[in-house]
C-alpha cells in the first residue's frame, strides 16, 4: 500500500491510536496533522486559536495536510479538517480516506475517560455530550463525503486496524 491513508472522524474516534497501530502493521510512516502543526508552529492549537482565531488555524491545517502527504504514510487528521472543501478534495484525490465512525455515547465516554487538557479548545460552551452530538450531526455527512471507506470505530483498536486492512485489501483486489 503506497498511497497515503488519511484517517478522518471526530475527536475521540481513535485517529491517533488506530493510526499509530495501522502504521506499525503496514510499516508506514505515521503523521498526526494536529501534532505536526503544533510542533512546527511552536505553540498549541489553543494558543493559535486564542491569538489568531479559528480562520488562521484552519489555514495552517490545510498547509499542514499538504505538507505531510507522502507515499506509504498513515495520516491522522484533525476532526475539523473535512470542513474545508479543498481539504476533502485533496485527500480524496491524493490517497485513501477512511472515516472512523463511532456513536456519540462512545466518543463522549472516551473523551471523559481521557481528557486531553489544553489539546483543543472546546468548540462550544455546552456540556460535552451536547457538543459532541452537535458537532457529529454537523460533520457526519462531510466525513462520509470525504471517505472512500467507513469503518466501525467503536471496536477495540486492533479490530479497527483489521477492518481497515480488510477494506484496503478488498479495494486493491477489485
Ligand atoms: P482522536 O485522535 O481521533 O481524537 P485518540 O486516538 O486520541 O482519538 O483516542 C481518544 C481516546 O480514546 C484515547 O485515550 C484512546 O486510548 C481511546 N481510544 C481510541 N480508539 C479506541 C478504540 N478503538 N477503542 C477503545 N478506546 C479507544
Ligand atoms: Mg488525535
Amino acid at each position: 500500500m503506497t498511497q497515503p491513508i488519511f484517517l478522518v472522524g471526530p475527536r475521540g474516534c481513535g485517529k491517533t491510536t488506530v493510526g499509530l497501530a495501522l502504521a506499525r502493521v503496514c510499516q508506514s510512516q505515521f503523521v498526526d496533522t494536529d501534532h505536526w502543526l503544533q510542533t512546527h508552529a511552536g505553540q498549541s492549537i489553543a494558543e493559535i486559536v486564542e491569538k489568531e482565531g479559528w480562520g488562521s488555524f484552519r489555514a495552517r491545517e490545510t498547509a499542514t495536510l499538504q505538507a505531510v502527504t507522502a507515499p506509504s504514510s498513515v495520516i491522522a487528521t484533525g476532526g475539523g479538517i473535512i470542513l474545508a472543501p479543498c481539504n476533502r478534495q485533496f485527500m480524496r484525490e491524493n490517497g485513501i480516506v477512511i472515516y472512523l465512525c463511532a456513536p456519540v455515547s462512545i466518543l463522549v465516554g472516551r473523551l471523559e475517560a481521557f481528557p486531553q487538557e489544553g489539546q483543543r479548545p472546546a468548540l462550544t460552551a455546552k456540556p460535552l455530550s451536547e457538543e459532541v452530538s452537535e458537532v457529529l450531526a454537523e460533520r457526519d455527512a462531510l466525513y462520509r463525503e470525504a471517505a472512500h471507506h467507513v469503518v466501525d470505530a467503536s471496536a477495540p483498536p486492533e479490530e479497527v486496524v483489521i477492518q481497515i486492512i480488510t477494506v484496503l485489501d478488498l479495494a486493491c483486489a477489485s
